[in-house]
């Protein structure tokens, strides 16, 4: 008889645990079935635990099969499994459009346009005006084209969908000419020749990686191609010996050709990013005015609404587009027209638009002010762990989302380097992005390092309680 089989006979049984008051507890309160499997799942845990340690653990008693043990885990596990997966995190790593962390929250007009109309009915598809039938892009179309000077838009489910609609509609089964530096991957799922081969579009490629010319696209032009696509290197930049052709005149050679430009600008910029210290953005409104056909970009990049993509253009081709049998594959939801109506509102006036959307009052907060919230943090830290673990460092928040990939926005960082013996830094950061309230943050080497860039004020007080759990083993 070995101590593993006398360990599992010990182990409590399933109705056994049912009896202890923290679980009954958890009867009450949650769907029988989760508190079920979470029993059930601790049991077998303890399972897998009693096989796989060495004689002396379970000799010395290492493995607590009380009752009362489980239980009171079980009970955690399933109060675990009855929270939502999908749920609010902070985001302390300081990369402001986090697609892994859903990009960009959205401006408080957003979200209380959203819960608006989600609670009852709507003009979705009805003109007040009028009263017959109406378009939903309605709602949005005259806003876009006021802030960016087209004639006509349209919005889709994401600028991939933007990209892909547009091509299909305009050069499917001809020829689009493609710079070959411009031949981007933007996620793995979206790279420019994939996309343009599933939109039915045949890719040209001309100059090389480093450098491609006006006379290039020209010697490209036969009499299958049907435009010529410029996409904007969002998320790398080149430097050196390098040339690309400028909107104007690309959309000049297009037209003395009989061709369509269409402009890929991935992020959507509406206004000047120098004036705030960060590197210039193709303006949407400039491809506009330069004359490119069709302009596409994405409503959750560095325009802070909702996952959208923006077609911006001529009416003739924007009304092709809508026509399209894939349009309808590919619609909008009606919180994504609330909440990207909210946001584009806000851009009526641009200092409203700093002030009340998240990504650009991330981007735009000043030093002192990134300065102070450190210090601040550091010390509610400090009450936790001692000064001597904690500390100020400066250092650089990213833009992200592959957008302004040279940008360097210096922050401070609050630091904390757990004491040797304490907890694992590691061990650490994984049990605060698995906690109630999940934060997510950078490690390097065996520090952790929070940057107040991205997190909220209000998200302070959760942010210490979340560590102060850790720490004291909740
Ligand atoms: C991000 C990006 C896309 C894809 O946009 P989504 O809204 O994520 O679908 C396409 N093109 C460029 C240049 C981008 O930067």
């Amino acid at each position: 008889m070995n101590y593993s089989q006398n360990l599992l006979r010990e182990l409590p049984a399933v109705d056994r645990l049912l009896k202890e008051a923290v679980l009954e507890e958890s009867l009450q309160n949650l769907p029988r079935r989760l508190v079920l499997q979470a029993v059930k799942d601790t049991i077998n845990s303890y399972r897998k635990r009693i096989a796989s340690s060495s004689a002396s653990d379970q000799l010395s008693g290492q493995i607590n099969l009380s009752p009362h043990v489980l239980a009171a885990e079980a009970a955690a596990l399933a109060e675990n499994y009855a929270g939502m997966n999908l749920k609010s995190v902070i985001n302390a790593t300081g990369v402001v459009i986090h697609t892994n962390l859903g990009r960009v929250p959205l401006a408080r007009a957003a979200v209380e346009a959203i819960s608006d109309i989600a609670a009852s009915y709507n003009n979705l598809e009805l003109s007040l005006k009028t009263g017959r039938r109406g378009s939903r892009q309605e709602h949005l179309e005259e806003l876009i084209c006021d802030l960016t000077g087209a004639e006509a838009a349209l919005v889709l489910n994401n600028n991939a969908a933007a990209v892909f609609l547009a091509l299909n509609t305009i050069a499917g089964g001809r020829e689009v000419v493609v710079s070959r530096g411009q031949l981007v991957e933007i996620g793995s799922s979206f790279r420019i020749p994939e996309i343009m081969i599933s939109s039915g579009a045949r890719l040209a490629e001309v100059g090389t990686t480093n450098k491609t010319h006006l006379r290039d696209y020209e010697a490209a032009v036969n009499e299958d191609t049907a435009a010529f696509l410029k996409v904007h290197t969002s998320n790398y930049y080149m430097v050196g010996f390098t040339a690309e052709v400028g909107t104007a005149d690309l959309a000049a050679l297009a037209h003395r050709k009989g061709l369509l430009l269409l402009e890929d600008l991935g992020s959507g910029v509406l206004f000047d990013l120098e004036k705030y210290n960060l590197p210039a953005e193709p303006l949407v409104q400039d491809s506009i005015s330069a004359g490119a056909d069709l302009v596409t970009f994405s409503g959750d990049k560095m325009l802070g609404g909702p996952q959208s993509g923006i077609i911006v253009g001529r009416k003739d081709l924007i009304s092709d587009i809508r026509s399209n049998q894939l349009a309808r594959a590919l619609r909008i939801d009606k919180f994504t027209i609330a909440s990207l109506e909210a946001t584009l509102r806000l851009y009526l006036d641009e200092e409203t638009a700093v002030n009340e959307i998240p990504v650009w009052r991330m981007l735009t907060i000043d030093s002192d002010t990134l300065q102070q919230r450190a210090y601040a943090l550091a010390e509610r830290f400090a009450e936790i762990f001692g000064s001597d673990q904690v500390g100020v460092t400066e250092g650089f928040s990213k833009v992200g989302g592959g957008a302004l990939p040279s940008a360097e926005l210096p922050t401070y960082l609050v630091t904390i380097k757990p004491a040797d013996g304490k907890i694992h830094p590691t061990e650490f950061a994984e049990q605060l992005w698995r906690g109630d309230q999940p934060v997510i943050l950078r490690l390097q080497q065996d520090t952790l390092l929070f940057d107040p860039r991205t997190i909220f004020e209000n998200q302070e007080d959760e942010l210490v309680e979340a560590i102060r759990k850790v720490l004291n083993g909740q």
